[in-house]
């Protein structure tokens, strides 16, 4: 076997097993197309002899990526439309997006933004100062969120200056980090790394994406530590995929896995409407079965919003079950409300 390294190319999968070599022509071209990388710590985690191991299909490019959907979109949740200039994308009053670099650690098979992810420029100096002076001059603007791109694949020298330049504006209070790298590539997540992190006199959150619970290996829950123990506070977010996390005993395992880590699950994000994701993407009933699943048979702590990006940049919404309905004509309204093993209960009028 050659030595770990990042797989970067149809070829480079194949010596490593994980493509057989009839395949290699016809992933060149999903490669030509969406970027591929994969790191040897998620690369390690693929069962070669399962031909749907959900580690596998979430980073080794598949043909049918070529095959988009006329509902698919090339900017599935909107970003351009609510991109004032370039690193920025502003879509809720109080918050907004700062995208430092195109570039991620490993390239997911269904990411929202695969059209522009992989390409190798960070923000030109010239653009990240305009952006942040976009920041600084618009006083409702309470949280700057970190993406990309992974803003952990920096350097800690060039994560510390934007830190710091977050740091000094004064209605900034929150900047949230979101990131694959403690999964992807846990040894990244070095001390200098986890200082550069933190935001003088700020709160910072740390949104970690994992989709698996085997993702959650001994160095990613070391690297996961690292960061808790600094005192940064972690949300988890996870994709809802079709073979990867979409029955109960995987997500269930998921989630606890992730609060064991010390993070509190946040977003189960339906998957987008990414070009070639369909193979990927369940139905919305799916996820509200799961969501059903989850609630009353694991901890309350367990529990992640599902939400979904309406396509076309409208925002988020919650998609999950409803367990309250409303009952009867205004003289004899109630509600009844069900309970988590499916019982229904009466509750009293309003008053
Ligand atoms: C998802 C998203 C956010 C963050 O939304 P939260 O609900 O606060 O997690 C902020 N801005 C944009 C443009 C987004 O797409
Ligand atoms: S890490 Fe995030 S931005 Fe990067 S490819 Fe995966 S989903 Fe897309």
């Amino acid at each position: 076997m050659p030595k770990p390294q990042i797989l970067r190319s149809p070829a480079q999968l194949r010596d490593h097993g994980l493509v057989p070599p009839e395949r290699v022509d016809a992933l060149d071209e999903v490669a030509r197309r969406y970027a591929v990388a994969l790191p040897p710590a998620l690369a390690a985690l693929i069962d070669r002899g399962d031909a749907r191991d959900p580690i596998a299909r979430q980073f080794v490019p598949d043909a049918c990526e070529l095959e988009a959907r006329p509902q698919e979109l090339a900017d599935p949740i909107g970003d351009d439309a609510h991109s004032p200039l370039p690193g920025i994308v502003h879509r809720y009053p109080d918050r907004v997006l700062l995208k430092l670099t195109q570039i991620c650690a490993v390239y997911c098979r269904f990411c929202f933004r695969r059209e522009t992810v992989g390409k190798p420029d960070a923000l030109p100096r010239a653009a990240l100062d305009a952006a942040l002076d976009y920041i600084r001059s618009r006083a409702g603007i309470w949280e700057v969120i970190l993406t990309g791109g992974d803003p952990l694949v920096l350097s800690a020298g060039r994560l510390r200056e934007v830190m710091k330049a977050l740091a000094a504006i004064d209605h900034v209070k929150v900047v949230r980090i979101h990131t694959r790298v403690p999964v992807a590539e846990p040894e990244r997540i070095s001390a200098e790394l986890v200082r550069a992190m933190k935001a003088k006199g700020k709160a910072v959150y740390v949104a970690v994406h994992v989709n698996h619970p085997r993702e959650l290996t001994a160095a990613a829950r070391a690297a996961i530590a690292r960061i808790a123990d600094a005192g940064m506070p972690l949300l988890g977010q996870s994709v809802l995929l079709a073979g990867v996390n979409d029955t109960p005993e995987v997500m269930s395992a998921l989630m606890r896995a992730l609060v064991e880590c010390r993070i509190k699950p946040y977003y189960l994000h339906h998957a987008d409407l990414a070009p070639g994701t369909a193979h990927l993407r369940t139905d919305i009933e799916t996820g509200q079965e799961l969501m059903r699943a989850l609630r009353g048979h694991a901890s309350g702590l367990c529990q992640p919003t599902y939400v979904l990006d309406i396509p076309g940049g409208a925002g988020k919404s919650p998609i999950g079950p409803h367990y309250l309905e409303r009952v009867g004509a205004n003289g004899s309204a109630r509600y009844v409300v069900e309970d988590f093993r499916g019982q229904r209960h009466h509750y009293p009028p309003p008053l």
